[in-house]
Parts: C-alpha cells; structure tokens; sequence
C-alpha cells in the first residue's frame, strides 16, 4: 500500500511516496481504508522537529482520519469490513484512572496517531479498536477528516474545559483556522456573542461569515482596545486562544473581571511574562485544554449530523501531493481545513 512518509525533519521536511507492506491488524486491532485524511499544526510540528517528545523516522503523519473498515483482529467482533468510522487522534488507553472516569484527554499513557505511530497520509492504517467513532448518518468522509481533530479541540474547549453562558462575549482567535472556525460555530450555537481576529482581509471575511459579529485585524497593534470597543470597554468573558506568546498577553487586555482564557496552542511562544496583580483583582482564571474526550468527538460527529457544526473546508490534494499540503498550511495561506484523499 502507498504512503506519504516524513523521512527528515525540516520546514519543509523531506517526503517519500513509499510502497509499504500491506498493514496487519494485531489482537483488538483494525485496519481503516484511509478516505479522507485533515492536515493540522500538530503535523507541522512533527515536520520540523518542533514537538517536546522523542520523534522516530520514517513516520506516516496524519491524525485526522476518516474511512472504512478493511479488515479486523480475529478477536474483534463489534467492528466490521465496510463500517464507516473516524479514528480519535489522541489513542489513549482505556485503563488508567483518567480513561477510567471518561477523561481520556488526561490519559498518562496517551499516544498521538501519526506522530509516534502511523498516521493516515496513507491508502490503510492500523489503530485499535477503542480508537474508533461509527460515523452518523449524513457525516461523509470529507467532513468527518475536517472536524474530528480540529472540532473535537474546540468542542473539549467551550463544552468539557469551559462553559459558555447565552449571552457570553466569546473572542475566538484566528477565526480561519480549523479551530478557530469549528469555536465560532460552537460558540454561536451556545448563545454567544462572537468576536474573532484575522490576519488578512479574506481570512476576516470568512470569520464574519461563520458567524463572528465583529472581526478586527490581529496585525494591528491595538487590536486588544478595538476588541474592548465592541464590547462597550467591558471586555469579553472567554477567550478561545490557540497561538501562544505574546498574542495570549494580549489576550489579558481584552479579558472582562471574571473572564476566562482556554488555550490549547503555543504556535508563538511557549514562555510568557504574567502580571499576576490584574489577574487576581479581576478574579480571572487561565485553562489549559489539550485533545479531547471521547464524548468531545461523539457531541463533534452528532452536531455534525444535525447541521449545527459545519465545516470549512479550503481544498483536498491527492496523497502523492502532501507536501505541497504541508507547505500551504505552514504558508499560512488556507481558509479553513486542508485534507488528503488517498
Ligand atoms: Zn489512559
């Protein structure tokens, strides 16, 4: 079977279409014929070395799958050949006392799929069985690869992490990007009041389009004071950030006394300076999200099936074009979710 491997770090990393031998499922195992496959920032980060775990080449990536089922474990029963499923990217496993309680975002033995195991830039890939979501009826491939990682992070974000009352001035930062635009849908339906920030004009047209009521320009040096204007100075009760640096400071300034920042993302930074004195006089509080819970990607799939979650989807390249993929996304150049179809 044919698969994009990543066989030296880089930016751009360098890529092989490299025949492999056909995948065999171990004991509660499957094999999904790969049909349609996101590309994330987490990608980028296994391309350039930028991940703060041991990385091993060569390396399928891709975290992002939806297809069918090709063949099963002897032991399997619940799953079979032709199921339409999406494969949860962060396998966790199922036995610690996290998974046990539900929260498997949490799990101490979490392995991320096509980081450190084969991902889905391929025509099969192998993944346990505890990884896999039945997909609903009216979910097709293409929308279950835009909304399963990329979704299910902003779901985790404003439903499991935080929680957003009607009424609630949310800002959703890069209102463009796979999270961002999944948070401005999530949040609209909640009841809030979107804001959303953009670094170009069509990236700003297409936040306003998802359902952002205002969108200010995060190139501009004051766009912390414009956010406040929108919101008669108050400032906003959640921020849904996923840049890092000197952008999450900035985040502060836009933040209302009792307001609420939900990160999961240091694109920009990893280190920040934090005045602490603001903070607790306006009593706000700073949340860390990292993946989902298994319920964060059955609410994805469900709100995907009742229309209330759509996605953006900013083009499909072919398997043996991923690189050129990788390159658009890192050009920072989509409107919304880049996938592969295999
Ligand atoms: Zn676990």
């Amino acid at each position: 079977m044919k698969a994009v491997q990543l066989i030296a770090h880089g930016a751009p990393g360098k890529f092989e279409l490299r025949d492999l031998p056909e995948p065999q499922p171990g004991p509660d195992e499957v094999v999904v014929r790969v049909r349609a496959c996101g590309l994330n920032r987490l990608d980028l980060w296994l391309e350039d070395a930028g991940l703060p775990i041991p990385l091993e080449l060569p390396r399928t990536p891709g975290g992002e799958i939806a297809g069918e089922v090709a063949s099963v474990a002897t032991n399997v029963s619940s799953w079979k050949p032709g199921d339409a499923v999406a494969v949860q990217s962060n396998i966790f496993c199922s036995e610690c006392e996290y998974c046990r309680r539900g929260e498997e975002s949490f799990c101490l033995r979490n392995q991320i799929l096509g980081v450190q195991r084969d991902g889905g830039f391929a025509e099969k890939v192998v993944v346990p069985t505890r990884a896999l979501v039945r997909l609903p009826a009216g979910v097709d491939f293409e929308t279950s690869a835009a909304l399963t990682l990329a979704g299910s992070t902003a779901m985790h974000m404003l439903t499991t992490r935080t929680q957003v009352r009607s009424g609630d001035w949310v800002l959703v930062m890069s209102g463009a990007s796979g999270v961002g635009s999944a948070a401005i849908h999530i949040a609209k339906q909640l009841g809030a009041r979107v804001i959303s920030t953009g670094s170009t004009e069509a990236k700003r047209a297409l936040a306003q389009k998802l359902g952002a009521e205002s969108v200010v320009d995060s190139t501009s040096e004051g766009w912390p004071a414009e956010v406040r204007k929108h919101t008669g100075k108050r400032g906003v009760d959640l921020v849904v950030e996923h840049v890092g640096g000197e952008v999450l400071v900035k985040c502060f300034d836009c933040l209302a006394r009792g307001g609420t920042i939900v990160t999961c993302g240091a694109t920009a930074g990893r280190e920040i300076p934090f005045n602490l004195w603001p903070f607790f006089v306006k009593q706000q509080r700073l949340i860390g999200s990292y993946g989902r819970d298994r319920r964060d990607l059955d609410a994805t799939l469900a709100w995907a099936a009742a229309g209330k979650l759509m996605p953006v989807v900013d083009s499909i390249f072919p398997l043996d074009q991923t690189p050129a993929a990788f390159a658009k996304l890192r050009a920072r150049q989509a409107l919304g979710k880049v996938l592969v179809r295999p």
